[in-house]
């Protein structure tokens, strides 16, 4: 389970691999998934599991965003459920977002269970299975979405996204905001906001300073996210991957 002592040294590493495996048992997360689980586990390691100055100021960056938006969704797939269910309610809760269970591998099954997960964990809607929309570009099952959430979205978080699907959300004109360990990866690389750090600590990080930001007004969350350089951030977690004194 979960009984991690909070001192290993690969305390996310292990809690993460966990929560994947129950997640496959549990019909959430897809076999794929696991393998997405360890390429993201190999750039935990090699950052220290920690989260970086940078990818802090990028989840600032990402609660700024949120709390402007007309209207914000966070894609939830099989990897996010199983891994942050309470936490990703937790942050529709605080910026008024809704969840929207969005697949690379679509299965009725899988959309339903996803759901329900969410719903157990305290979501009161979850958009995803209306499926009456689609983003432009891409094949049948990666395309949909619901017309009245990611179609309808202005600013969109997608943790973990695979490559063709955030970039064909950037080309919608979409502020996408992306949690991804691999600063290389073309999910980071198209993002408006890469957070490059485990999910398990970003989502609660983005919470946190969505909360701090409640009462802030437009003209200062407008500065924050002007304030953010995309690229810097990405170059920085490559530098501290690279330099290897994290880990
Ligand atoms: P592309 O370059 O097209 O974006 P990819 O190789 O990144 O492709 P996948 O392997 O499908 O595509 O994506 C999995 C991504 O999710 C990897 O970049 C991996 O680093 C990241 N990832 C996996 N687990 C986590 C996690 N717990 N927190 C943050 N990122 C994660
Ligand atoms: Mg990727």
């Amino acid at each position: 389970g979960d009984d991690v002592p909070a001192d290993h040294p690969r305390h996310d590493s292990l809690v993460t691999r966990h929560r994947i495996e129950a997640g496959v048992d549990a019909g959430i997360t897809s076999k794929q998934g696991l393998i997405a689980e360890g390429r993201g586990e190999a750039f935990d390691y090699l950052l220290g599991e920690r989260t970086l100055p940078s990818a802090d100021d990028a989840a600032r960056a990402a609660a700024a965003h949120l709390l402007l938006a007309r209207h914000p969704v966070i894609s939830v797939n099989g990897n996010a459920a199983a891994l942050v269910p309470d936490e990703l309610v937790a942050l529709a809760d605080a910026v008024g977002a809704d969840l929207e269970v969005n697949l690379f591998n679509r299965t009725d099954e899988r959309m339903q269970a996803i759901a329900d997960h969410l719903r157990e964990h305290g979501a009161s809607e979850v958009k995803g299975l209306a499926a009456d929309a689609r983003i432009p570009g891409l094949s049948h099952d990666r395309a949909t979405v619901d017309a009245d959430g990611i179609a309808d979205a202005d600013v969109v978080l997608v943790p973990l996204e695979d490559g063709d699907r955030a970039a064909a959300l950037a080309d919608m004109g979409k502020v996408e905001l992306v949690v991804d360990l691999n600063p290389l990866s073309r999910s980071a690389q198209v993002a408006d906001v890469p957070i490059v750090d485990n999910i398990l600590r970003a989502i609660p990080n983005v919470t946190d300073h969505a909360r701090e930001l409640a009462d802030a007004d437009r003209e200062t969350l407008e500065r924050i996210v002007a304030d953010f350089d995309a690229e810097a951030a990405l170059a920085d977690a490559e530098r501290a991957i690279r330099s290897g004194e994290l880990a």
